[in-house]
C-alpha cells in the first residue's frame, strides 16, 4: 500500500524534529550509551504486512515493554487468580516508586509498574524453570526472528544498580507476596527487561493484541480474544506509568513504554506500531515516539479511511 508507505516515511521525518529533546535514561549505566539520534518506527498490520522507517531494524533494550510479554505469559497460566497478587489500577506514581507498596500491604497496584512486574516475575519462576528463556523463545516465536538475544551488558548493569527494585522486592517477600528466592524472581525480571529487539520485532511479536490473540508470526492464536481486550484495557490505564492519561488525552491508544525509548502501541483489529528513540521525558516515556505516535493516531483515520 503506497499510501501507508509514505505516511510511515513521513512520520519519520516529522518524528526527528523532536530529537535532542529529553535524555537517555542513565539510571543503569549501559544504557546511557545509546546514541540519543536514533529513531525508528515499524508498523504490522493484521494481514501480515509491514511498514518501517528509520532505525526500525535496529535492535534496543525492550525494558519495561517485556512486562507486556510477562503479564501474557502469566495470565496464561494462572487466569484470574493473578489478580489476588497485583492490582489493576493506575498507580499516579512513578514506575519505581516504593511509597504505596507498605500502606498497601505488598500488592503492587499494577502490573506494569516495576513493583507489579517483579511479582509477575514470582509467578512465573514458580511455573517454569527458566522463565527468561521461556520468555525469549516466546518472542523469538512470536516475531518469526530466531535472533533474539538477551543483552548480557544491560543485564549485568541492571543487576549492579537493582537497590531499588530490590527493596520493593524484599518489601513484597516480607508481606509473603513473593514465593521465590528474591535474587532468582529479580535475575528473571531483568533478564526479561534486557531483550534486545527491533521496532520491526516488536511490532510483528505484538500484534496478538491488535488481532483477538491471534499471532501473526506462527498463524496461530496466542491466547483467546478476550484476554487481549483485556490486556489492552491495562495498557490504556497503565502503559505510560504516571503519563498514562495525558498518553490517554493525545494519542487514546493502548500502549506500553520502556526506558530504552521504544513505545508499543495497538489499534485494535487493525494494526500494531512500534516507534523507539531513547531520549526521554520526566516520566520515563520516549520523547520523539510518543510525538511520533501523536501523529500517527491524529491521522489514522484521514490517511487510511475508516
Ligand atoms: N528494567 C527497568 C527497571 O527495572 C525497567 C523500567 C522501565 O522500562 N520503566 O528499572
Amino acid at each position: 500500500m503506497v499510501k501507508m508507505r509514505d505516511w510511515v516515511e513521513e512520520i519519520n521525518e516529522r518524528a526527528r524534529t523532536k530529537l535532542g529533546i529529553g535524555r537517555v535514561a542513565d539510571y543503569i549505566p549501559a544504557l546511557a550509551e545509546r546514541d540519543a539520534n536514533k529513531f525508528g518506527i515499524a508498523i504490522c498490520t493484521n494481514e501480515g504486512e509491514i511498514y518501517a522507517a528509520g532505525d526500525a531494524l535496529e535492535p534496543f533494550s525492550i525494558q519495561s515493554i517485556s512486562k507486556v510479554f510477562l503479564l501474557t505469559l502469566s495470565l496464561r497460566v494462572y487466569g484470574n487468580a493473578l489478580w489476588e497478587r497485583v492490582g489493576l489500577n493506575p498507580s499516579g506514581m512513578p514506575f519505581n516508586s516504593l511509597t504505596q507498596l507498605e500502606a498497601e500491604r505488598g500488592k503492587p497496584r499494577n502490573p506494569f509498574i516495576n513493583a507489579g512486574a517483579i511479582v509477575v516475575a514470582d509467578r512465573l519462576v514458580s511455573a517454569f524453570a527458566t522463565p527468561s528463556k521461556h520468555l525469549q523463545d516466546v518472542a523469538r516465536k512470536l516475531s518469526g526472528n530466531e535472533s533474539i538475544l538477551i543483552d548480557r551488558r544491560v543485564l549485568e548493569s541492571e543487576w549492579q544498580h537493582r537497590s531499588r527494585n530490590a527493596a520493593m522486592a524484599y518489601l513484597m517477600k516480607a508481606f509473603d507476596n513473593i514465593d521465590n528466592d528474591v535474587d532468582h524472581v529479580l535475575h528473571s525480571y531483568f533478564s526479561c527487561c534486557s531483550l534486545s529487539m527491533s521496532c520491526i520485532d516488536l511490532a510483528i511479536a505484538l500484534n496478538y493484541l491488535a488481532a483477538d490473540g491471534h499471532a501473526h508470526a506462527t498463524g496461530e492464536p496466542f491466547i483467546a480474544p478476550d484476554l487481549a481486550r483485556r490486556i489492552n484495557s491495562i495498557m490504556v490505564t497503565s502503559g505510560m506509568y504516571d503519563a498514562a492519561g495525558d498518553f490517554a488525552y493525545r494519542v487514546g491508544l493502548p500502549a506500553k513504554s520502556g526506558v530504552g525509548g521504544g513505545i508499543v502501541a495497538i489499534v485494535p483489529g487493525k494494526f500494531s506500531v512500534c516507534a523507539w528513540s531513547p531520549a526521554l521525558d520526566e516520566n520515563g516515556n520516549s520523547v520523539a515516539a510518543q510525538y511520533a505516535l501523536e501523529l500517527l493516531a491524529s491521522e489514522m483515520d484521514a490517511r487510511l479511511g475508516r
